[in-house]
């Protein structure tokens, strides 16, 4: 079951050390990459027989042999038999499946690679099978997976520190505190106070500098940030946001600037706490734009929108799918059947409408009998929500606080989805 957990709904896991090492892991293994494309990323899903598994693996290492670059093609054989070596010690996959990433990784000089290989358990389960050989690993599942809102940026500052964070759903790292290295004010009179404030001014500047050379390494090249807030003691956080220090793709990002008794690391937590109910909001206003947005495609383009289960499903399998917006605690059941009277084996996909309601109408589709035997039933959002994901697409939850959501659950069964073309 996902939902978007709105900012510090979960205060209480900010240190979810698990969690962390997890993300910083996963940071490290997207940075990797083969000399060719010779990395190997496995999705296992929850609960599936590893002799299935190997079945597969033992197909690919064969399909491997005809590669023609000879070090690629050892590689991958290697590499999988590292996989199907290990995966020996499972029967089953654990109770939320596994994650394997294996591979040679390039060194400095052809021949310094080195095999590296990770079995992952996931935090939630996984719905979705893959195998895949790529110069980099697929991490994009697994880290959808750990997602729980948009990332921000947050910074204290005054003219003595800085410090800088990223939050992500609840959880909150903080990246570095920098000094300015400037005195304190007041020390000296006359001639040489005016000497003194000219060189506090440079050394101003300057710190603004490095503060602003630092927002571009953390919220634009290291992170995708969906905003900025800024906070701080005194004047000096206006200064560095009026004063030309960022570029202007940093600064729109900017989405408020808080008053703050500390600065630094101290700052970082005030900014938390003042600065919930932005975060809140800007999360709602997101959300509300995507919304706006779909509507507007309604009204000009509708050609452009799958609504409803049925129809996502299918622009699911046409892998024609740039966004799925889904309310947050959307459930999609598939519920199999049996029909009495004629034998054959029905299935039907239900959204939000209240299941029981649907049950008791169930038809066999051959004959209209209504004597049916349901045979399963099981949740498949996840699924419906990692096929997208697999796929490229965006995947946007929608919180059940905005007034569109009930619009979206009652007349779209809570799922649409827009399509790439
Ligand atoms: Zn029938």
């Amino acid at each position: 079951m996902h939902e978007i957990i709105l900012v510090f709904t979960l205060m209480s896991e900010l240190n979810s050390g698990e969690l962390i090492k997890l993300k910083r892991l996963i940071k490290e293994l997207k940075s990797k990459e083969g000399r060719g494309t010779e990395l190997i990323s496995l999705y296992i899903p929850a609960g599936r027989q590893i002799a299935d598994i190997m079945d597969v693996l033992k197909s690919e290492y064969s399909q491997a042999g005809n590669i023609k670059d000879r070090t690629t093609r050892h590689h991958v054989q290697e590499s999988l038999v590292s996989i199907m070596q290990r995966l020996k010690f499972f029967n089953k996959a654990s109770e939320n499946g596994l994650v394997v990433f294996a591979g040679y990784i390039a060194g400095n000089a052809p021949g310094n690679e080195k095999f590296e290989i990770y079995l992952i358990e996931p935090p939630k389960p996984i719905s979705i099978y893959l195998y895949r050989c790529d110069s980099h690993f697929h991490t994009d599942i697994l880290e959808e997976m750990l997602k729980v809102g948009n990332k921000y940026g947050l910074v204290a500052i005054d003219r003595e520190e800085a410090s800088f964070a990223i939050l992500e759903g609840s959880n909150l790292e903080i990246l570095e505190t920098i000094t300015s290295g400037i005195p304190g004010k007041h020390r000296a009179g006359g001639q040489s106070a005016r000497r003194f404030e000219r060189v506090i001014e440079i050394l101003a500047h300057e710190f603004y500098k490095r503060i602003g050379e630092r927002m571009v390494k953390y919220y634009l090249q290291d992170n995708k940030v969906d905003g900025i807030v800024l906070g701080g003691p005194g004047p000096t956080k206006n200064d560095f946001v009026d004063g030309d220090y960022i570029p202007a793709d940093l600064k729109k990002l900017i989405i408020g600037v808080i008053d703050l008794g500390y600065s630094g690391e101290e700052g970082i937590y005030e900014l938390l706490q003042r600065g919930k109910e932005l975060l809140q909001k800007v999360e709602l206003v997101k959300q509300k734009e995507e919304m706006d947005n779909f509507l507007k495609l309604l009204n000009d383009d509708p050609k452009k929108l799958a609504i409803g289960i049925k129809e996502v499903i299918n622009v699911l399998n046409q892998k024609n799918i740039s966004k799925l917006l889904i309310v947050e605690d959307s459930i999609i059941k598939k519920v199999e059947y049996i029909c009495q009277n004629c034998n054959t084996l029905n299935e039907e996909i239900f959204g939000n409408d209240p299941l029981l309601k649907v049950k008791q109408n169930l038809k066999c589709k051959i004959c209209g009998s209504e004597n049916i035997k349901i045979t399963s039933e099981r949740d498949i959002t996840d699924e419906i929500v990692d096929k997208a994901i697999e796929l490229g697409a965006e995947v946007i939850y929608l919180s059940k606080n905005i007034s569109e959501s009930e619009s979206i659950r009652s007349n779209f069964q809570g799922i649409v989805a827009i399509l790439k073309y």
